[in-house]
């Protein structure tokens, strides 16, 4: 089937998916590794646990897409119709498969439960597929051919789905199709907004060549710049290199790195390298930044630990903070930030510490401290800083905000002089 067309279509099954209850994660993330690999996602949808609809949806994605991904709906349950469905959709009959019935007895003894003739069925599938075995489950996934059409079914649980999309799709998907390659270069930014870093390189952009194209993908105050090459010409790495070397160059100033990391890495990268180590004390942020260090292998290298102090109390028994400070200035200032990054530096015996505290709403506002105000506190060996922010977000946002926007403040800080 090589130099044929790669377009391919995902279809997502589950009521859950249609109502909000579970967000389509598997969509996004399934698109992604295709697009690495050259192929190129046309259409999404989700569909409920309902025969025709989905039935209708292989018809139409068959009609648009050479490859057509499919989630969910695998398991034991009643409303689980994708595999009966799938075997009258391809004509063939249900037949246990000896390994994955071997998987299933094997999964069930490990976990020491009690198995019924329900779980076992598990192993069953239609005898018209080939059937990819799921090292992380119990449900197999399925490879059908019909009218020069690929489908593969996998289980709806993202980690069993990409177990097999890692293992056995990928690979077989790049043997069966030629694809032309595409590369990307990516950087992050903070400190400037999209429209501005749009307005910088604009010049730049309209010099591309046809086949390297520019993303902004802007969070929470940072803008990524993704530069992806296509096509299946030499040299096309050292084209891709030469453009993206002219992107960092318009944008030194406000480049936090040059590849595709998050804010949390570049600063334990920094402190790793340096052999240096970080504590935090939180308030607004409720341990959202120590969770996203934590959220790093490795990382117990340089991140000693936090304090999660939210009350007044709390910052005065486990931080050190001044009763005095925190009655003439407030838990929303510069001085409570101050002290409560000194208070988890010396509790941790840490180089460096963060503190955050801040009004993150929707109540206890006011007008000399509305909501979104917020304070960061950074404390080294010899020296400290504080810095103000002023959101106006929901809850949420305004936590990830602080965090995000606290941690860039904490990486020009360690990273000086
Ligand atoms: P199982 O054999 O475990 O029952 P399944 O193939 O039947 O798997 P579902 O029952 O549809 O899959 O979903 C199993 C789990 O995976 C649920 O927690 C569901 O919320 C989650 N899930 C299903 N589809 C998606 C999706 N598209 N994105 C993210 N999570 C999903």
């Amino acid at each position: 089937m090589s130099q044929q067309k790669t377009e391919a279509s995902i279809i997502t099954i589950g009521d859950e998916l249609l109502i909000g209850q579970t967000i389509d994660t598997n969509s996004a993330w399934m698109a992604q590794e295709l697009n690495k690999i050259g192929i190129w996602v046309q259409r999404r949808v989700a569909v409920g646990d309902r025969w025709d609809d989905i039935w209708k949806a292989l018809d139409e994605e068959a009609a648009h897409s050479r490859i057509i991904l499919i989630t969910g709906g695998l398991g034991p349950t009643a409303d689980d119709i994708t595999k009966p469905l799938l075997c009258q959709y391809f004509g063939g009959k249900m037949v246990t498969d000896p390994q994955a019935e071997a998987n299933v007895r094997h999964i069930f003894e490990m976990l020491k439960r009690p198995m019924i003739d329900r779980n076992l069925r598990q192993a069953d599938v239609p005898d018209v597929c080939t059937v990819i075995q799921n090292r992380r489950g119990t449900a197999p996934g399925m490879w059908f051919e019909k009218n020069e059409r690929i489908f593969v079914s996998m289980p709806g649980v993202p980690h069993e789905m990409k177990g097999m999309m890692t293992n056995d799709v990928i690979p077989n998907l790049l043997e069966r199709f030629d694809v032309s390659p595409v590369l990307h270069r990516t950087l992050l930014t903070a400190g400037i907004g999209e429209s501005f870093l749009a307005e910088r390189i604009s010049e730049f952009e309209d010099m591309l060549p046809k086949n390297i194209k520019l993303a902004y993908l802007p969070s929470y105050g940072m803008v990524k710049l993704r530069l992806t090459a296509t096509g299946d010409r030499p040299g096309l790495e050292a084209e891709l290199e030469a453009e993206f070397d002219m992107l960092k160059q318009q944008v030194t100033d406000v480049m936090v790195v040059d590849a595709d990391k998050t804010l949390p890495q570049v600063v334990a990268e920094i402190l790793l390298q340096r052999r240096q180590t970080l504590a935090t004390a939180e308030s607004c942020t409720g341990g959202y930044i120590a969770h996203l260090f934590t959220s790093i292998p490795g990382i117990s290298e340089c991140f000693q630990g936090g304090i999660i102090s939210y009350s007044n109390a709390m910052k005065e028994s486990q931080l050190g903070v001044r009763a005095e400070t925190l009655k003439a200035h407030g838990a929303v200032s510069r001085e409570t930030v101050l002290e409560m990054a000194r208070g988890a530096r010396l509790a941790a015996g840490s180089d460096f510490a963060i503190a955050t505290s801040g009004i993150m709403g929707p109540g206890g506002g006011s007008t000399e401290k509305p909501v979104g105000t917020v304070w960061v506190g950074l404390a080294g060996q010899d020296r400290e800083s504080a810095s103000q922010f002023h959101f106006r977000f929901d809850r949420m946002r305004n936590i990830e905000l602080t965090a995000m926007h606290g941690l860039n403040a904490l990486r020009k800080f360690i990273r000086y002089p």
